[in-house]
């Protein structure tokens, strides 16, 4: 097992995170569960653990760039390695107000845990997988973060945050050297606190739809957006 390859998913004690924690296990990968709250990550780690899944538990809030740091320093000690990086984490606040008139920490909650928690991910841990020379990241993103929504307010902070990923995804992945990809994901509509109960879609079924990414080999795709394994403009 000490070869074992590590993933870790950033808001991964519930909905879409915790789904991609369990498949990764079942992919015998050695998946480290984040979550900003420890009662919250350790319940959800404990719960997989009954499963013998191979699943541990590290504190991480992505609106603060000291625990995100604090999180790598103990993935670089504990496994001396990373393979996998979901950036799962965000959160959707809009009260489909117009973007001009929305209460401005809405928007500046939102940009700070969907984009530059993703931002700060990369900066504290695409070191590790660049001395290695070996990672597949992987930004879950929406299709609301297209330019041609844009055109279409009401949750603009949210697709104000998705678009700014999937430019930080295109970004990365034109800097990125080694067998280092990049690549972000629509789910498509999840049921999950954040997708309400009506939505089409399981968790089970969205994490299968992004985690094909995450085994890519050297000659796959990098800085593309993809829903369903098709790559989607935006
Ligand atoms: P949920 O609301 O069910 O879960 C969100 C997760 O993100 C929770 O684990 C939450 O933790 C975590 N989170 C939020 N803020 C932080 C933070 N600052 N630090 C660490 N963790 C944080 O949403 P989903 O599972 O549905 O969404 C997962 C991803 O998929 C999101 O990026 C979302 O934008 C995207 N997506 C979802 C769609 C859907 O239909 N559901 C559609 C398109 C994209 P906590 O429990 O502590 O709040």
């Amino acid at each position: 097992s000490k070869d074992k390859k590590v993933a870790l998913v950033t808001g991964g004690n519930r909905g879409i995170g915790y789904e991609l924690v369990k498949q990764l296990a079942l992919k015998d990968f050695k998946v480290i569960l984040t979550s900003r709250h420890p009662e919250t990550g350790h319940e959800a780690t404990q719960e997989l653990m009954k499963s013998n899944l191979d699943v541990s538990f590290v504190v991480m809030d992505v609106d603060n760039p000291e625990s995100i740091r604090q999180a790598a320093i103990i993935v670089k000690e504990l496994y001396g390695r990373l393979d996998v990086l979901i950036n799962n984490a965000g959160v959707y606040l809009d009260e489909n107000k117009k973007v001009v008139a929305m209460d401005p920490s809405i928007l500046e909650i939102t940009m700070a845990t969907n984009f530059f928690g993703a931002y700060y991910c990369l900066r504290s841990f695409m070191p590790i997988m660049e001395k290695q020379g070996y990672g597949r990241i992987i930004n879950v993103s929406s299709e609301y973060g297209a330019l041609s929504e844009m055109s279409d307010p009401g949750v603009g902070a949210y697709k104000l945050s998705k678009l700014a990923l999937n430019g930080l995804t295109r970004l990365v992945a034109a800097e990125v050297k080694g067998d280092i990809k990049i690549n972000a994901v629509d789910p498509g509509w999840v049921s999950s606190d954040m997708g309400g109960p009506s939505a089409p879609r399981t968790p089970e079924q969205a994490a299968k739809s992004i985690l094909w990414l995450a085994t890519i080999g050297p000659e796959g795709p990098n800085g593309e957006f993809f829903r369903d394994g098709n790559r989607i403009d935006w």
